[in-house]
């Protein structure tokens, strides 16, 4: 990134479903993966003369967010006709909010390999979201669903530099979402959708360049990928003396590329109008200090406290708190293990690794789990045969304790009977020890694997690699 001739400045708008069971207007239900159509009224169809309700709940969560966040809560907020023709809105305008914000002012801590910095989160506004195209041979299919599903939008300030920030911010955002039960922010069911507007700007320069929005991309990756590229697009016109044109563009995933879509809306466009059936929203004092003290802990505090009671690197404390299912998970076990870090390490390397499309789903129970970071912590086991039993854990729930004593699963920590199975080991395989005297240190692995071979993979391999250092040395005959 250091050679770059221009410096990237970037600010995402994302739009995050909230967790309600009906719709922001209507009581229509939210629930994804109905029949088309099937989830819809007058009100959420925008039938004339229908009158929209304000959901209570979808306040109250908007404004959860708002207080994660840091931002000041607008004792009086109200509701705009954002108006725009497209065949997925059939009232021909988004109820949204235009100047005056539920939300403003607040911030968010992103740490990236550069270090940590504060992103300032300029709004955050509620509105209905719009249905859906479904696409189909030459046809197109309109699906209404999803209009009238509450959104927030949260709008970061031009603070983000590079593409690992973007979604470094991006990743925490929708932590704090999850933990705070706000959304669900599937991003790829579309409960959380991201919109990047990036410019570049020489290096020193306090003014912003002209910029461009990336419209609705919906992975890490796919927001890692657009940025680079669009960096790479602009910068390349900037060289050559263009200066990029304002507008909307999308990313095609397949060539890892953005393509122009149209020419940038301005808020003229949309002919941004006070929503005459809905009232202002009033926000109490009292109803703000109510609904922050039923904040939960947030993710920093939380991986803070993770990594100091249970002495995790602050690297896995942040890992289990981006997916706060896995700390809950972790939490659960903890207190049953004298090994916490094994299991935060039997969690994230190996359980993850077999369950990766759906790790909440697994059979493996927290206690399980910490019950084999104790078998391994306290020596009964070694790694492999836990890995051996977490396999079958998968499987079908057994009593590990119970299984290694049924099974003489327990590790070999005996020094006589390892002995006496690596000097078989070198009689066996005299190559490998030539090999390793005249200097191939690699051909120790043979002589391990063949005592692991011969003790059912039960070995202790700390041990045994001492013994077997031992039994190699160039004075072992000297001094035995
Ligand atoms: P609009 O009204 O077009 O949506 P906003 O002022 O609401 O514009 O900004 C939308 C997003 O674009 C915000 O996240 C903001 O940080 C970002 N943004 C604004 N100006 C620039 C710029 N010059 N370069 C990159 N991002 C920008
Ligand atoms: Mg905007
Ligand atoms: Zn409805």
């Amino acid at each position: 990134m250091s050679n770059q001739a221009f410096e990237a400045v970037i600010g995402l708008e994302v739009h995050a479903e909230l967790l309600t069971a009906t719709k922001i207007f209507c009581s229509c239900s939210t629930a994804f993966g109905a029949e088309p159509n099937t989830q819809c009224c007058p009100i959420c169809m925008g039938y004339p003369g229908a009158m929209p309700r304000l959901n209570r709940r979808a306040v109250e969560l908007a404004i959860r967010a708002g207080l994660a966040l840091g931002c000041e809560i607008a004792e009086v907020s109200q509701t705009d006709r954002k108006q725009y023709f497209y065949p997925d809105l059939p009232k021909a305008y988004q109820i949204s909010q235009d100047e005056s914000p539920l939300c403003k002012n607040g911030f968010l801590t992103v740490s990236t390999k550069e270090g940590t910095r504060r992103v300032a989160i300029s709004r955050i506004h509620i509105e209905e979201d719009a249905g859906k195209l479904i696409h189909r041979g030459a046809h197109t299919f309109v699906d209404c669903n999803r209009c009238g599903v509450p959104l927030i939008e949260i709008v970061s300030a031009p603070d983000l530099r590079s593409p690992e920030e973007a979604s470094a911010y991006l990743r925490k955002l929708r932590s704090i979402l999850l933990t705070c039960g706000i959304s669900d922010c599937r991003m790829q069911e579309g409960s959380l959708r991201c919109d990047v507007n990036i410019s570049l700007r020489p290096f020193g320069s306090e003014t912003f360049g002209v910029r461009t929005e990336i419209k609705n991309l919906n992975s890490f990756a796919f927001v890692e990928k657009a940025i680079a590229y669009e960096i790479a697009r602009q910068t390349e016109a900037l060289l050559q003396g263009n200066v990029p044109i304002p507008e909307t563009r999308r990313f095609d995933a397949a060539a890892g590329k953005t393509y122009p879509m149209r020419a940038k809306e301005t808020s003229v466009d949309y002919r941004f109008l006070p929503e005459p059936d809905l009232p202002p929203i009033w926000v109490s004092e009292e109803d703000i200090e109510r609904l922050r003290t039923t904040l939960p802990e947030l993710p920093d505090a939380r991986a803070l406290r993770l990594a100091q009671a249970y002495g995790l690197t602050v690297y896995d404390a942040s890992v289990l708190v981006s997916e706060p299912q896995l700390a809950d998970f972790f939490e659960a076990g903890a207190g049953k293990t004298d090994y916490p870090k094994l299991l935060v390490n039997l969690l994230l390397s190996e359980l993850l690794r077999h369950c990766a499309s759906d790790p909440f789903s697994s059979p493996v129970s927290a206690s399980r789990l910490a019950e084999l970071s104790q078998l391994m912590g306290e020596g009964t086991v070694n790694s492999a045969t836990a890995k051996k039993l977490l396999l079958r854990l998968l499987d079908g729930d057994l009593d590990p304790r119970l299984t290694v004593k049924r099974e003489g699963l327990a590790q070999v920590r005996d020094r006589e009977q390892l002995l006496t199975l690596a000097e078989r080991a070198m009689e066996e395989q005299p190559r490998a020890v030539t090999d390793y005297r005249n200097g191939k240190s690699a051909a120790l692995r043979a002589l391990q694997g063949k005592v692991m071979a011969l003790s059912g993979g039960r070995a202790d391999p700390i041990l045994l690699e001492s013994i077997f250092l031992e039994l190699l040395s160039p004075h072992s005959d000297e001094t035995r």
